[in-house]
């Protein structure tokens, strides 16, 4: 039977569920190097990759990035502790996020970090206040988030050119330039800009990108900045549904690099900055259930999961438009033809915890073991856990061909311990 199982560098999936339980998360390094070999491989040396530990906060999937060579972009205190534990040098992590506290803006001076990203002038007034008092040698440095003018192009989901809590808007800054030339203990590296996720053309990609490097230019010239560093944000998308194709890799990096070399002529010393989440840890990713019951229901057949929704919000279809269905396979008779229609659920008492409607599978038995692929980014990060109390699932990490438990399921005691129960009298 084994060798009609689905494997992870070598390692059939029941191996890996009879160690470790199921629902479960596993990770396999060979795909995350090869994601992230291709970006790194195909951009100038000018240009920096930094992982957005928002897509999978895992402290090992964190560290194996970094020993590939990324950067960290954190958006929290437990996110900026997470990449330090997972051994980034501060000088390379940045911190962006619209509502930084005042604790969050301290702990960043007192990493010294490479750039704290300012998402208002307010915010940029306090960590000047702050770097004055905490004394550190020398200024904090900042990258201005821009809400610029421009559309993105490509993207349903656009982040500029209209309303937003993210960045300063590009004609406030230009109105700016007394009040940052008064800042004493920051310093003012360049510009960050961040125009949406899920990008799936390449060619968005590039000229999202070179729509940013023109403003940060028009910016950095009229404010007075010299642009040591542009971050140019990414959204660099993967294909989830049918009639979706993964972008070209090589169409961005070379596109990207145009538009650098270009940049590069009036900016000679630029540093820059692609920031990448989705693109680098998705196609990584299984989440592996066990199928509790298989039952029908008015013509419909349903197979009952233990995981769904809770651990894996995006495949659900929460909060999407359309609901469409996560690649789902079956692992354990992996290759078997399929026969039937079955419509995947979780075991939450909501009609929505749906994994997949209406998909063809081979027919399935309780037991099985089913597979929702492409699962590695905005998974147990981007989903209700706590939701019916189940709790997060095991993560395993596979890498050089052994299985390492990197966070293990919440039990009863992890989901009460933090509870407090009020002695009521009879
Ligand atoms: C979410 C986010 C990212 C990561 O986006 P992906 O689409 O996962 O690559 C990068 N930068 C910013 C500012 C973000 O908000």
């Amino acid at each position: 039977m084994t060798d009609q199982q689905a494997r992870f560098q070598g390692l059939p999936v029941s191996g890996i569920t009879e160690e470790f339980g199921t629902p479960l998360f596993v990770y396999d390094t060979d795909t995350i190097r090869a994601d992230y070999g291709r970006l790194r491989a195909g951009l100038r040396p000018s240009v920096d990759v930094y992982y957005s530990l928002k897509a999978n906060p895992n402290l090992s999937v964190a560290a194996f990035l970094r020993t590939l060579g990324a950067g960290a972009e954190v958006s929290s205190e437990a996110e900026l502790v997470t990449a330090l534990r997972a051994g980034f040098a501060p000088e390379d992590v940045i911190f962006l996020g619209p509502g930084k506290t005042a604790g969050e803006l301290e702990a960043c001076v007192r990493a010294r970090i490479r750039a704290v990203v300012c998402e208002s002038l307010r915010e940029l007034r306090t960590l000047d206040a702050l770097a004055a008092r905490s004394g550190t040698p020398g200024p904090v440095s900042v990258l201005l988030r821009v809400n610029p003018a421009l559309a993105a192009t490509g993207s349903g989901l656009a982040m500029g050119g209209r309303p937003r809590q993210f960045g300063i808007d590009a004609d406030l800054l230009r109105r700016s330039r007394a009040e940052l030339a008064a800042l004493r203990h920051v310093r003012v590296e360049g510009i960050h800009a961040y125009l949406g996720t899920r990008f799936l053309r390449a060619q968005d990609v590039v000229q999202n990108t070179r729509g940013i490097l023109a403003e940060a230019d028009r910016l950095g010239a009229e404010l007075g900045i010299p642009l040591r560093t542009v971050d140019f944000g990414g959204g660099i998308g993967v294909a989830y549904f049918d009639g979706e194709n993964d972008p070209d890799p090589g169409e961005i990096t070379d596109g990207i690099n145009a538009a650098v070399d270009d940049f590069a002529r009036d900016h000679p010393d630029c540093r820059y900055i692609l920031e990448a989440g989705r693109c680098l840890t998705a196609a990584s990713g299984t989440y592996v259930v066990r199928a509790l019951d298989v039952k029908e229901s008015m013509g419909e057949t349903f197979v009952v999961t233990d995981g769904g929704t809770h651990h894996h919000m995006a495949a659900v279809g929460v909060g999407s438009f359309v609901r469409r269905n996560f690649p789902l396979r079956v692992l354990n008779r992996h290759g078997a033809p399929a026969t039937t229609r079955y419509t995947v659920t979780g075991p939450l008492c909501t009609p929505a915890d749906v994994l997949a409607k209406q998909v063809a599978l081979p027919e399935i038995r309780p037991g099985d073991l089913l597979g929702v692929e492409r699962s590695g980014a905005y998974g147990p990060t981007a989903s209700p856990g706590l939701f019916l109390s189940r709790g997060y699932p095991a993560e395993v990490l596979v890498h050089e061909g052994r299985a390492h438990l990197v966070r293990r399921r919440d039990t009863v005691d992890d989901l009460l311990s933090a509870q407090r129960l009020v002695e009521f009298r009879p």
